[in-house]
């Protein structure tokens, strides 16, 4: 492992130019594809000639206006979910437990490379650029990947002259970010959900991932979640960010460019590829850990009646209770106060 995790940190000045290679590469390959489904055929104008496939209810077959209709309706939803951007918390909450997963065994490291002010289309610097590095999957046929990653709050981190660069960055992390990986999961599976929800950093997609992911389902990839992991508990990332207000403050508008050491980043690369993992009830990663407590705690604030209800009902049916039977213990139960769970359990003589 360890020796994975170096030759992803090594040739740390060298990774720009082949972040940037690897963005033409993506280019190039989106601007040869053939079989894009483009925003205007999915609002209608598709001609069915085009015989282009979906996964759409499991088997690969030709996409039907009915398949159209279910992508609209799955973007909108998807649109709506991101209003308002997105924070590395929600990217971590948000996303699917096996992306989340691989994340946690897979991914021993993120470490920041270098970070600078990005200009938007007011010419005003807008957001900082922070580009990462992690390691590759076992099965990957490269060895480190480029997460970027733009913090939607460093103009009002440069702003705030009032509060120290330290407890601006700390503020700073905890609000919007926009994102990209060049990893192919990224790139055709969560891209287009990115683009749509407005938090895409790098190239949009446009093109709906009819064959890979049609219900949208997700949100990042196992990068981008370790990155976030770092982003939202890693000291590493808190001083970084604070170098870079450092730096951003003392060029007045937020432009400039800050980088990491070489030796400095192959050092926490090798703390964060010792740190545990694995084990029954704690995946070892404590920022792992937190989300995951983070998560049972808003499914516990958010869990609904009808949901215990039905819970309860499954016990009582468990105890052999009948229909009829049941929703009258339900009944009664609610009225003193119960809950299902605790009518069953009285039930059971618990
Ligand atoms: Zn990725």
């Amino acid at each position: 492992m360890a020796t994975g995790d170096q030759r992803a940190i090594s040739k740390l000045r060298g990774s720009a130019s082949e972040a940037r290679a690897r963005a033409g590469e993506d280019q190039r390959q989106r601007q040869a594809a053939p079989n894009i489904l483009n925003p205007n055929e999915v609002s209608g104008n598709y001609d069915a000639g085009r015989m282009l496939m979906t996964t759409l209810g499991g088997e690969v077959r030709p996409i039907t206006s009915d398949d159209l209709a279910m992508f609209r309706h799955n973007a909108r939803v998807a649109g709506q979910r991101f209003q308002g951007g997105i924070t590395s918390r929600q990217v971590i909450d948000m996303s699917l437990a096996g992306d989340r997963d691989r994340a946690r065994r897979q991914i021993t490291m993120a470490v920041a490379s270098a970070a600078r002010g990005v200009r938007g289309r007011s010419r005003q610097v807008s957001a900082l650029e922070v580009r990462f590095i992690t390691n590759a999957g076992p099965d990957s046929d490269v060895n480190r990947h480029h997460v970027t990653v733009e913090f939607t709050g460093y103009q009002t981190a440069i702003a705030s002259g009032a509060e120290s660069p330290k407890r601006a960055a700390a503020r700073l992390r905890k609000q919007g970010v926009r994102f990209d990986c060049d990893c192919g999961r990224h790139r055709y599976w969560f891209r287009y959900i990115a683009t749509i929800g407005r938090y895409n950093a790098g190239r949009p997609e446009t093109g709906f991932p009819k064959i890979r992911n049609p219900k949208l389902n997700g949100v990042a990839c196992k990068h981008v979640l370790r990155v976030m992991s770092e982003i939202e508990g890693g000291s590493a990332v808190q001083a970084f960010l604070t170098r870079a207000i450092e730096k951003g403050r003392q060029n007045e508008d937020g432009s400039g460019h800050i980088r990491q050491q070489q030796k400095e980043a192959e050092r926490l690369a090798e703390k964060q590829a010792k740190r545990p993992r694995g084990g029954a009830n704690t995946s070892g990663d404590r920022d792992f850990d937190r989300a995951r407590r983070a998560l049972r705690k808003q499914s516990r604030a958010t869990t609904t009646k009808p949901k215990k209800t039905a819970n309860g009902s499954k016990r009582m049916k468990a105890l052999g209770a009948s229909p009829g039977a049941r929703d009258k213990l339900l009944a009664a139960a609610r009225e003193l106060g119960l809950s299902p769970e605790q009518a069953a359990a009285i039930l059971k003589g618990k």
